[in-house]
């Protein structure tokens, strides 16, 4: 296998358009619906590549090989999965650089978010290939007379996951790391926005040894979803995306008797207590609300303000420091701030700017005047980091998910009213407060209402081996991702109870059986 993957390479200027295939029983397949989608560099504005779209003639071929790996591959010993882990990790870390440029290239995050990405989701599968040590069961001798009682956790079958364009690498590997190592076999139907680290990732399980049809990877829309989620194989779909799709796809899925984890949007607010370091919580919001132009589900999008004085100072730290934010091509050379991932998505973020001004809220800073530092990406979606301040509950800028770099600044005379908020709104995904007072923290961990939560830490994603979700509408199901919660998604529980003859006692009892 060569060190740099063809699947990714664009074809000279003079050869058609690259097309993005399947990958099916380890190896590429072509689409076959006439049916594809349009692959952007959003740092150019070109298109540089088509993805195939798949028909439920896909969907079934990529189930069917999945199908058909399931037994051997969950036959296997969990160790012997476990070192096609490690070694997909050693092939993965060599070739970090080269995904992390497919992400920059067709998502457009900055190179250095690129690898940061990359080595989150390295982090799942170091995670998994601790699975002999995670499956192991619980063991009680002597339960009864002569009876030990056992239990197990054994894999589902063909398992499929769906997931959304702002980590192409990260969330996939949330979920088939843990999948594959429980001895399950994968379907993955990638976004369709940025679709090729899907192969990549596919070729390099296949180097590391994983056996064909153990994972697979179909390319698509709503078409190739509603064929996974009416699937009769498919045992458990993880899907994470936008809160409609998330409630839909969880509707749907457990409507075909699957097992459901779906991960929706979000709306994370950060409270900034006036006792708060307001250097370090300017310099955390700029972090957390502009890295990755936004387009992270654990962005924060809302500072709730405790106090006047501590807005009227924030405001004007985090202005300084948005005038200094460098935005360009994300694989130049200092870039902080690339574009958004494709035109639609630009003029829906832009659209909410010009709502956010005309509902009254203060536009501190408009990223829409913000120079580019580079001019060959004049043609790129980009839109600089946008401040508003004065932002009301009531307010569309508020209420819904704008996933670009808006950031709102919601003033509260006190510490409960902060909170209120938060516990309103619909979404739950992470939170954050900033303070010095250890009392306040405390109390906002134990009464918040949100899945995750950070005290000084402005984006507050656990570690591979503790589990990732939202509460409310920010998660349908109940299982988080990764760490224990991925492994008891991806496996079900089987309590044997046996007794050998030796301690058979002889005779018809058919009354219930009881310790006596
Ligand atoms: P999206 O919901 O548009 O797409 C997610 C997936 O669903 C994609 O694979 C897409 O092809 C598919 N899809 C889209 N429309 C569909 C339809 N009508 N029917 C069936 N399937 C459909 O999300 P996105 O724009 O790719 O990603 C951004 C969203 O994901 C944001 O809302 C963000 O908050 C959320 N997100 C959440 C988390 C989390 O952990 N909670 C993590 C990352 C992203």
């Amino acid at each position: 296998m060569s060190a740099t993957s063809t699947l990714t390479q664009p074809l000279p200027s003079d050869r058609k358009l690259r097309e993005v295939p399947h990958w099916v029983n380890g190896q590429t397949l072509p689409g076959k619906s006439g049916r594809f989608g349009d692959v952007f560099n959003p740092a150019t504005g070109e298109v540089q590549a088509r993805v195939a779209l798949a028909t439920a003639v896909e969907v079934d071929a990529a189930v069917a090989a999945a199908a058909t790996a399931f037994p051997a591959w969950s036959a296997q010993p969990a160790l012997r999965r476990a070192r096609v882990l490690f070694r997909f990790r050693e092939i993965f870390e060599r070739r970090l650089d080269e995904v992390a440029a497919i992400l920059t290239s067709e998502h457009g995050k900055v190179f250095s978010d690129a690898k940061g990405e990359a080595t989150r989701g390295l982090e799942v599968v170091e995670f998994a290939t601790g699975i002999p040590q995670l499956l192991k069961g619980e063991f009680t001798e002597q339960v009864g007379s002569d009876i030990d009682s056992w239990s197990m956790r054994q894999p589902l079958g063909v398992v499929a996951g769906i997931t959304p364009f702002n980590f192409p690498a990260m969330v996939p590997m949330w979920m088939f790391p843990i999948a594959l190592a429980c001895g399950n076999t994968f379907v993955l139907k990638p976004s369709e926005r940025d679709p090729s680290a899907s192969l990549l990732l596919a070729e390099m399980l296949k180097e590391a040894g994983l056996p064909d049809g153990v994972f697979n990877v179909v390319h698509g829309d709503k078409v190739a979803v509603d064929a996974l989620l009416a699937h009769p194989t498919i045992q458990a779909v993880s899907f994470v995306g936008s809160t409609p799709i998330a409630e839909y796809v969880y509707r749907e899925g457990t409507k075909h008797g699957k097992r459901v984890q779906a991960l929706g949007g979000a709306k994370n607010h950060m409270i900034v207590m006036p006792d708060a370091d307001l250097d370090q919580a300017a310099d955390a919001l700029v972090g957390a609300a502009y890295g990755s132009a936004g387009e992270r589900c654990m962005a924060i999008s809302v500072a709730v303000t405790v106090g006047s004085a501590t807005a009227d100072t924030l405001v004007g730290k985090i202005e300084k420091r948005i005038q200094n934010l460098q935005m360009g091509d994300g694989m130049k050379e200092g870039a902080e701030l690339g574009p958004l991932v494709t035109k639609a998505h630009l003029d829906r973020v832009t659209s909410y700017v010009q709502h956010g001004e005309s509902e009254g809220a203060q536009l501190v800073v408009d990223g829409r005047k913000h120079a580019l530092t580079d001019e060959p990406s004049k043609n790129g979606f980009f839109l600089g980091a946008c401040l508003f301040d004065h932002v009301k509950p009531e307010m569309k800028i508020y209420r819904e998910e704008i996933f670009g770099p808006v950031l709102g600044i919601v003033r509260a005379n006190n510490f409960e009213a902060a909170l209120q908020l938060i516990n309103e709104h619909e979404y739950g995904n992470g939170t954050s407060i900033f303070t010095r007072d250890g009392d306040t923290a405390r109390d906002f961990a134990h009464r918040v209402q949100a899945g995750m939560v950070g005290v000084n830490v402005p984006i507050p994603v656990p570690m591979a081996f503790h589990s990732f979700g939202g509460w409310k509408r920010s998660l349908f199901g109940d299982h988080s991702v990764h760490g224990p919660e991925g492994v008891r998604f991806y496996t079900r529980l089987k309590t044997v109870t046996s007794r050998w003859p030796t301690g058979i006692r002889k005779g018809v009892d058919t009354s219930m059986p009881t310790l006596g």
